[in-house]
Parts: C-alpha cells; sequence; structure tokens
C-alpha cells in the first residue's frame, strides 16, 4: 500500500551536521545486556533495525576508558584498537540499509566503580560511588592534569570510532550518568576552577570535548549531546538551567538529543507513565537552537510522531523500546501495515536484561537479541520441516505466540482454549491498574493469527488427553498455564504454613476475577516481589480496604529496581495508605489475625485481619502433559511424535518468558533434539591472548 500523505514528514531526510539522515525515525542509544561480551548478537540485532527503515541507530552506552566501568552492567567498550573490529561490524550492520550509524561514548565518572579494571575511580568532584548497587568505594577529584588526559581518552576515542565505520558520535549526559552532566551540574560539581561555577564553566569540558572532536574527525562526524532534560534536587541541572545552556550554546552539538531527568523517568514504565511523558520539558527547546532536536516518549503512533514534528516539539522520534518491540516500525508506517505493528507495552523486562548482566528480552519482540544467537528474526519465519501439524492447548501469551510462529513457518495450526476469552493471563492481567497497555501481547497475536488460513482458533474448548489424541496433530504444545498459591508456599517458606480455616484466604487470580475483599483489613503476604504484590494492594486499596503489606525482603517490589520501578511502586503505595511490614513473614494464620515474625531475629507480632491475599508462587498446570506422557505407548497410532510443555506450565515467570517459550516451540519443530547435550544458541568464546602465560 502507498504510503498516507499524512506521513510524509517522518520520512523527510535531514541533516545532522555534515551526515543527512533518510528520515526521522531515530533509534537513540540503548542497552541491551549484550555489548563486548555477546558483540555479534548486538551486531546483528543492530542489522534488524537497519532493515526495519530506522534513519538514525545508534549503539548503547560505550565506555573509552577503563577508569569508567559502569560494572555490573555489559555494555560497550572502546578503550584500545582492540576493541575497534567489534564496533567495526556493528557499524557495517546499522549502515547495511542506508541508516546513519552513530556510536555514543560514555566515560561514567562519580558511576564507574571499576570493579574489573580495578582503576581508581575519577570524577568531577570526588565523594561516594554513584551506583544502584552502592559499591563500597569513592572517587578522586580529576585534577588538571587529568582533565587534560581525560580530553585525550576522548579524542582517542573519536578517532577510533571514526575507524570503526561510524557516521555520528554521540557524548552521553543524560539520566545521571555520563561525565558531562556531572560538570553540568550543580549537584555533581563543586569545583572552584575553571571547570566549576558559573555555567559557562561548568560547560566548559563539554566544548572542549566537542571542539576536539570535530579537530579529530576534520569535521567528517556528527557530533550529537545526549543530556537530561531536568535533573531534580536543589543544586541539580534543572530544565530551566538546560535551557540557559541550550541558548548559550545552540550550536555547539551538531544535534541535540534530550532525555526526561533519571533513566528511571525517561524509561518510565507504561504503569507509571503515558506515552508522550517528557513533552512539558521538551517543548519550546527547538526554539534556542538552529540545530535539531530528538526526543524519546515510547512513541508507537504514527499520529502522535506527526503531531510532535509538525507542532515544532522536535525533529526526530527517538525511541529506544519502540524500536526493540518492533524494529520494523517505520517501514510499517512507511507500508500503511498499522495492523502490524508490534507495540511496546512498556514492561521494561528489556532493562531488566541489562540489569541482571543477563542478556536483555523484550515481552512483545521474541526475537530480540536472539537474532544472532538463534537466527531469529522479528518479522520472518523459517520454513517449515517436513511435518505439518501442531495443536497447540491454551491460548495465553505462551500459545498465542507459539501458535503464530508455528503458523508462520507453514504448519497447519490448531489452537484450543478452555475459555471464550484468548489472552490467559494477559486477558486478566490487563485489567489491573495502570496495566492495559500489556493487552497489546494479545491483541497483537489474536490480530496476526486472523487472517491466516492455516491457523485455527476453537475458544471454549477445554481438552482432555483422550481429546488431544483424537485430534491427530503430530506436535502438541501444552500451554495451560498457571495459578497463583494460596498456602504462603514460595522462596521463605517451602512448605504450606498453619491456617485456620475460618479465614478468608485469597490469591491474586480471585481478585482478577472480582472476588475477594472489598472492606475490612487485609494482609498481603508478597513473596513473589515483582509487580503483583504492589497491584494488589493497589486494587484492595481502590476496594476501601485498609491494607497490610507485608514482606520478607527488606524493600517493596524488590525485583521491581530490574524494571526501574522499585521507588515508584514504594511511593505509591506510601500515597494510598497502605501500611508496609518490611523484613517481616507469617508464620501462621488465626481466625482473626496473622501471626508474624522478623525475618531476622525470628521477633513475632500479631496484625489483625478480616482477610489475607497471598502473592506468592504459582501452580503450573500441567496435568493434562503428564496424562499424555503417561499414555506414550498410544501416540504413534494418534500420529503423534512430540509433546512438549511450555510457558508457564511448564515454569511460571514473566510474560516475556511465556512469549519466548512460545516463539522456542515454533521454531524448535522439526529440529534435531540432542536433549541439551550442546546449547541451543550460538554464543561467543573468548579469544585466548598470545604470548607467554606470566608477564615478566
Ligand atoms: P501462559 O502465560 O503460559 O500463556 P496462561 O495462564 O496465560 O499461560 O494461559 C494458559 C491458557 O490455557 C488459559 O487461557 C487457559 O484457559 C488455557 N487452558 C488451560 N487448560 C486448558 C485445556 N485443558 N485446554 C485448553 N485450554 C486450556
Ligand atoms: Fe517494550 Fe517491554 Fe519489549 Fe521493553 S521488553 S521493548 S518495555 S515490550
Amino acid at each position: 500500500m502507498p504510503r498516507d500523505s499524512r506521513y510524509d514528514i517522518l520520512f523527510e531526510p535531514l541533516r545532522i551536521g555534515p551526515k543527512l539522515a533518510k528520515n526521522r525515525f531515530y533509534q537513540v542509544p540503548h542497552c541491551n545486556g549484550g555489548g563486548y561480551r555477546d558483540p555479534s548478537a548486538a551486531a546483528e540485532m543492530r542489522r534488524t533495525k537497519a532493515e526495519g527503515g530506522w534513519g538514525v541507530i545508534f549503539t548503547e552506552q560505550t565506555e573509552i576508558h577503563p577508569s569508567s566501568e559502569i560494572t555490573p552492567f555489559i555494555e560497550q567498550h572502546l578503550w584500545e584498537d582492540k576493541d575497534i573490529p567489534a564496533l567495526a561490524a556493528m557499524a557495517e550492520a546499522m549502515k547495511s540499509h542506508g541508516a546513519l550509524a552513530g556510536i555514543q561514548l560514555a566515560y561514567s565518572g562519580i558511576n564507574g566503580p571499576n570493579l574489573y579494571s580495578r582503576d581508581v575511580p575519577l570524577a568531577v568532584t570526588g565523594g561516594p560511588i554513584l551506583t544502584f548497587t552502592s559499591d563500597p568505594v569513592q572517587a578522586r577529584t580529576l585534577d588538571r592534569e587529568d582533565i587534560r588526559d581525560l580530553r585525550r581518552w576522548f579524542r582517542n576515542a573519536v578517532r577510533r570510532s571514526q575507524q570503526a565505520g561510524f557516521d555520528l558520535i554521540c557524548l552521553y549526559g543524560a539520566h545521571g550518568f555520563g561525565i558531562f552532566q556531572h560538570f553540568l551540574s550543580r549537584a555533581t560539581n563543586h569545583r572552584s576552577d575553571e571547570y566549576g561555577g558559573s555555567l559557562e564553566n561548568r560547560g566548559r569540558f563539554l566544548r572542549e570535548v566537542i571542539e576536539e572532536a570535530r579537530e579529530a574527525t576534520k569535521g567528517e562526524l556528527g557530533i550529537t549531546y545526549r543530556m537530561s532534560l531536568h535533573e531534580a534536587g536543589t543544586h541539580g541541572f534543572s530544565n530551566a538551567e538546560v535551557r540557559d545552556f541550550i541558548e548559550m550554546h545552540g550550536d555547539l552539538p551538531d544535534l541535540w538529543d534530550l532525555a526526561h531527568g533519571t533513566w528511571e523517568a525517561c524509561s518510565g514504565t507504561s504503569r507509571f507513565r503515558p506515552e508522550g511523558a517528557q513533552e512539558d520539558l521538551v517543548r519550546g527547546i527547538k526554539a534556542l537552537t538552529s540545530r535539531p532536536v530528538v526526543g524519546v516518549g515510547r512513541f508507537t503512533s504514527a499520529d502522535a510522531m506527526v503531531r510532535q514534528i509538525r507542532s515544532g516539539i522536535l525533529d526526530f522520534i527517538g525511541a529506544a523500546r519502540p524500536s526493540i518491540a518492533d524494529p520494523f516500525l517505520p517501514r510499517k508506517i512507511e507500508e500503511g501495515r498499522f495492523e502490524d505493528i508490534r507495540e511496546c507495552i512498556g514492561c521494561n523486562i528489556c532493562v531488566s536484561g541489562d540489569m541482571t548482566g543477563g542478556i536483555s528480552r523484550c515481552t512483545q519482540n521474541t526475537a530480540f537479541m536472539e537474532e544472532w544467537r538463534k537466527g531469529w528474526h522479528p518479522e520472518r519465519a523459517r520454513p517449515k520441516g517436513p511435518s505439518s501439524s501442531v495443536l497447540v492447548v491454551g491460548a495465553g501469551p505462551t500459545g498465542l505466540e507459539a501458535a503464530l510462529q508455528s503458523a508462520r513457518r507453514g504448519y497447519q495450526v490448531t489452537l484450543a482454549e478452555a475459555t471464550t476469552v484468548l489472552g490467559g493471563r494477559v486477558a486478566r492481567e490487563r485489567g489491573l491498574p495502570g496495566l492495559s497497555a500489556w493487552g497489546r501481547v494479545a491483541d497483537y497475536r489474536i490480530g496476526q493469527l486472523a487472517p491466516l488460513t492455516n491457523a485455527e482458533i476453537y475458544r471454549d474448548s477445554r481438552l482432555s488427553a483422550d481429546d488431544v489424541l483424537a485430534m491427530g496433530a503430530e506436535h502438541v504444545a501444552i500451554a495451560t498455564g498457571s495459578s497463583w498459591r494460596r498456602d504462603a508456599v514460595a522462596r521463605l517458606h517451602l512448605l504450606p504454613i498453619p491456617t485456620d480455616p475460618a479465614m478468608p484466604v485469597f490469591s491474586p487470580d480471585d481478585l482478577m476475577a472480582g472476588q475477594g475483599p472489598s472492606g475490612g483489613r487485609v494482609t498481603v503476604y508478597d513473596d513473589d516481589h515483582f509487580y503483583m504484590g504492589s497491584l494488589t494492594a493497589e486494587v484492595l486499596a481502590a476496594r476501601g480496604c485498609t491494607v497490610d503489606f507485608v514482606t520478607p525482603a527488606a524493600k517493596v517490589a524488590e525485583w521491581a529496581e530490574n524494571t526501574l520501578e522499585q521507588a515508584i511502586i514504594m511511593r505509591r503505595l506510601m500515597d494510598l495508605g497502605v501500611r508496609i511490614h518490611l523484613s517481616k513473614a507469617p508464620e501462621a494464620i488465626g481466625a482473626a489475625e496473622v501471626t508474624l515474625a522478623c525475618c531476622w531475629t525470628g521477633a513475632p507480632s500479631t496484625l489483625p485481619a478480616d482477610a489475607v491475599v497471598m502473592v506468592t508462587s504459582r501452580i503450573p498446570h500441567d496435568a493434562l502433559y503428564h496424562d499424555l506422557a503417561a499414555r506414550q505407548g498410544e501416540w504413534e497410532g494418534a500420529g503423534l511424535r512430540s509433546v512438549r510443555l511450555i510457558g508457564d506450565a511448564a515454569a511460571p515467570g514473566p510474560i516475556a518468558w511465556a512469549t519466548y517459550a512460545g516463539r522456542r516451540f515454533a521454531e524448535e519443530l522439526d529440529m534435531p533434539d540432542d536433549r541439551g547435550d550442546t546449547p541451543r544458541f550460538r554464543r561467543e568464546v573468548a579469544r585466548l591472548e598470545p604470548g607467554p602465560s606470566r608477564l615478566p
């Protein structure tokens, strides 16, 4: 379909210094958990963005020196010439379809504990390292000679970036990370020399680095600056100062890349932040500079993007998460294939990959970071193998993805769902406060399955082992999900606790079904530590209950640190008047009270309660699988070749684990199976360094 002229503006080329971007789709730097450890995986992931039509594509944070290590994150390194080949491969992948290739250069300063390199951290003003993990080390203040060294290290990194083939360089000074922000902010710059004090002085280092970068590259590369739009606190680099700075230095970089305040604010989840959340902080900045401006906002709607440009707020539409969820977003807009857009749900599971030192995954785009490791593609499916039919039991996120990907491969697919609603847990969880966008997981897959003639969906069809054997499919996926337990069993209690039957005890499933308490005093016990505990408390508070939130952890929702939500969840619960009991767990549940024990001392206490809601762990629904396994002797006669237990029915986890399990089932159909003797993905093994085993 030809492009709708309403969207033409998104496809107008625009200059960034000496380089011309082919359109306004700008993939801002984003981490992926692969970085220097998985260079080919990271490069191939960027190649899919190029294929998907992005005009500008950036690397993640690339640390320029061993004294700048924001461990334990796995980012890129450009410490020496040896690091060039991996980044050159990345640049080549980015440029493969006409995008500009950008590299983000970072020096972590006060954010770098340097745990691997063991270098003494260097900061604009020395002090304790500011990291998520409160590493017990301080940074030394940079003296003038150090600043000269640092400028030279930047020149070296710029030269190496050019050698690697990049078109654009982004200097990182956003999210509270990056030495440029540390210089600009009075919170982190207490210097009294020519680099401290006035805004002019605090901007000196950035000016020097940009001027030297231009000189080093002979003006052949575009130099951009990524800056925080607002740093909180009395001394923080506020939005007003940001505007003063841009007014003073409007033409300094070739583009201003504007990113909310902290990373938590910039990458806010959909539960707490709507699309376009930073607009108030950006509006008016374009008028202060002749250079183009890019900003983010989890934009997935083409109309919202057009409005940003037409109303003079932005020149480029910046995207990290929307480009992860759908690397083909620009192409789909160009081709008018709006129904094919796989919208980001704003869950931040991608961020958690980086935060945990694992490799990132995406709830929506199951191919993310598997492009090189497994040969998966966000749009294309590999041709099917010799067998032909697949039955998928259960239409939650696992079953929907298994059915969609199997059908795309060309198998004849039957998807059977016990209820009348498709989506499983997503159909329920999308009704929780703030989670409506999560419904896109089901909507996208249902929409994609609908036109496929080789996929049939049966609702209201609870299958038994007899049914499955009678259906004659060659391969069966059991994706029957799980349900929340009510007996306190999870991490702390490995066995059920004594419970008086007179106390009403519920689970999140009950609440999502509209059951459970609607008043009185309720104890929520959270030994899950992610989002469900706080949402349960929110639902109960909205029903007028007085809520006691009990958790054995020292923080509420501690795993939500990895999705950048923990602090905001804490604030939400406090705002709702929820009473928070940390480091405590129920030992016994009486008829009208819960007996708690302190997790450190065992000291008992009692909470009066009219009801209890357990947010603990889940029971996999695997009975159908085991029924079928017990009847393996009948498989051959029924034409059945394989039965796989997948998703929450095998191992309950976040939705991203479920969609991944569905994809994996489909990808592995008709694949030789060595039952785990070798990894089912490619990886890069460290190359042994030539030379003596011991240095003299
Ligand atoms: P997952 O996250 O692994 O997809 P869900 O709990 O979201 O798991 O979805 C499981 C789906 O399977 C639910 O929609 C449920 O109704 C369905 N289901 C469970 N047992 C059967 C069965 N025997 N036959 C058909 N569908 C089933
Ligand atoms: Fe969006 Fe979630 Fe995917 Fe991240 S993991 S890109 S937030 S859908």
